[in-house]
């Protein structure tokens, strides 16, 4: 008996948080029967993100363990990682199960950002065709309270619609594939923020650079709104800690965010930490498998 199809309909997710007591929070305590027979267990972590890194760390002390963390290139210098990295596409669906087959992958952590919904996707698609347990370990997304300004919008032409005709100044807390969409309003002047260089620069009469990798502080936040006199945020409702500051500092001085909802999410059973990934791999890699997919 496998207990990877039960696992892959969304009608039935698993049980993402199990109870048994040998599971620890951090993941350490835990020895699997891999480990007791000798087999390692491959697993694949989809990152890109803090929660994929926090992941990593956890995983990297289960020496019974092989993990790879996998990121899709877009950074040049990209930060260290407890674990061994792959980088670059897999080549869509299809690429992707050849992947967890080729690698005999027992397990799937999509890790990915929640608005990396194309990778989602993919790796919701060759988990179910693989029979691959696949957890996605998604922050919960930031709400709003007492003193926010916030306009949701569904994504950047909507985003400019809401910042109006008039010429404000913008923090465009976007990645680069959105600010180029910014182009189609000249009269603002935009504050740019990125990790690389935005490479071709937007074309606008108006537009700053920063780079910087976070996470962003509060108070660091605050500093940059009133040194660059902005008076409206574009951000993606990331949630989390790491981007939050600038949501707080707006708060505090009064400034309007323009915020894009999150994409809609898969039928994939989810947790929101790392720890609970961990607990749920325990889970998944104690219970009998079935590799003839
Ligand atoms: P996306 O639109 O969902 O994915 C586009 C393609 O990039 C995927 O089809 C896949 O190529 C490749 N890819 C994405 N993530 C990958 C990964 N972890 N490992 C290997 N290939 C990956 O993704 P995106 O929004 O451009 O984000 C790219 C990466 O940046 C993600 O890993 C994400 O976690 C991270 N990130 C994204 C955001 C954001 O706002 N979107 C913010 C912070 C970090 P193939 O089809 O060839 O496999």
């Amino acid at each position: 008996m496998s207990s990877r199809p039960a696992l892959l309909k969304p009608s039935m997710p698993s049980s993402p948080m199990p109870t048994m007591d040998s599971h620890r929070g951090d993941g350490a305590g835990c020895r699997l029967e891999s480990s007791a027979s000798g087999m390692r267990k491959h697993i694949l972590i989809l990152g890109g993100t803090m929660e994929a890194r926090e992941c990593g760390e956890l995983l990297a002390r289960r020496s019974e363990l092989d993990v790879t963390l996998s990121l899709a290139g877009r950074t040049a210098s990209p930060a260290a990682q407890p674990v061994p990295v792959r980088r670059g596409g897999f080549g869509g669906v299809d690429g992707l199960v050849k992947y967890l087959r080729d690698h005999e992958i027992d397990a799937l952590i999509d890790a990915t950002h929640p608005f990396a919904s194309t990778m989602s996707a993919h790796a919701w698609s060759a988990a179910v065709q693989t029979h691959t347990p696949i957890i996605a370990l998604r922050r919960a997304a930031w709400r709003a309270t007492a003193g926010d300004r916030w306009t949701e919008v569904l994504d950047a032409k909507q985003a400019l619609i809401a910042l109006g005709s008039e010429p404000r100044n913008v923090f465009l807390a976007l990645g680069r594939q959105e600010i180029a969409q910014f182009a189609l309003a000249q009269q603002h002047r935009y504050l740019i923020r990125s990790v690389d260089a935005v490479d071709p620069p937007i074309e606008v009469p108006h537009a700053r650079y920063i780079l910087a990798r976070g996470p962003f502080e509060e108070e660091q936040e605050r500093k940059l709104l009133i040194g660059h006199a902005i008076d409206v945020i574009v951000a993606k409702n990331s949630g989390g800690a790491a981007a939050y500051g600038k949501l707080i500092a707006a708060r505090t001085l009064g400034i309007p965010v323009i915020l894009f909802r999150r994409p809609p999410e898969l039928p994939v059973p989810g947790v929101a930490t790392a720890g609970e990934a961990v607990a749920w791999l325990d889970h998944v890699l104690a219970a009998p498998t079935d590799r003839g997919v």
